[in-house]
């Protein structure tokens, strides 16, 4: 089985608790002209395996921007060229879905690392809070809170479900 990158949000979570001022570094798995607004991978991770997926959306409702939409499976979807950044998302969001940096406009381009280059994934992992972010040759592991994001990157959070387990 290929390495795979793990990024454990739960590890992540924890650590912007106890320092409010941490900004994190931010993984994207494309190259861009355009460092605003980019989607990371943490927006992407957070959409679909956090957020409850609220069958009328408040977050939806409040943007004035019309920003954001449900996709086919019900994973909400930011269009991050119509996002203006006022987070009334992230504040409406009754289950503080959302970590509060999602959505800032003017990104610093020193915390953007492209995991498709193996120099800037070494770096991003050394970037990122000790132990959040390893290699891995396993897969998916729900027992362990373990899902795939996408073929190159596994996931570490508490997946809403309402089902009994
Ligand atoms: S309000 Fe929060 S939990 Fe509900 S759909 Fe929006 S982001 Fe997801
Ligand atoms: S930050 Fe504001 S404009 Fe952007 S998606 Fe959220 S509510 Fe919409």
């Amino acid at each position: 089985m290929a390495q795979m990158i793990l990024i454990d949000m739960i590890k992540l979570r924890n650590a912007m608790v106890e320092d409010s001022t941490l900004q994190l570094p931010e993984g994207l798995f494309y190259k861009s002209d355009n460092d605003n607004g980019l989607k990371t991978i943490r927006e992407l991770a957070v959409f679909r395996f956090t957020c409850r997926k609220c069958e009328d959306a408040p977050c939806i409702a409040v943007c004035p921007a019309d920003a954001l939409e449900k996709d086919k499976d019900g994973i909400i979807t930011r269009h991050t060229n119509l996002c203006i950044s006022c987070k009334s998302c992230v504040t409406i969001c009754p289950f503080g879905t959302m970590m509060t940096d999602f959505f800032k406009h003017h990104r610093n381009k020193d915390l953007l690392y492209d995991l498709t280059d193996q120099g800037e994934l070494d770096k991003f992992i050394q970037a990122c809070p000790v132990g959040s972010v390893t290699m891995v040759n396993s897969g998916e592991s729900p027992q362990e809170n373990i899902y795939a994001l996408n073929e190159n990157i596994l996931v570490k959070d508490y997946l809403y479900t309402s089902e009994k387990l």
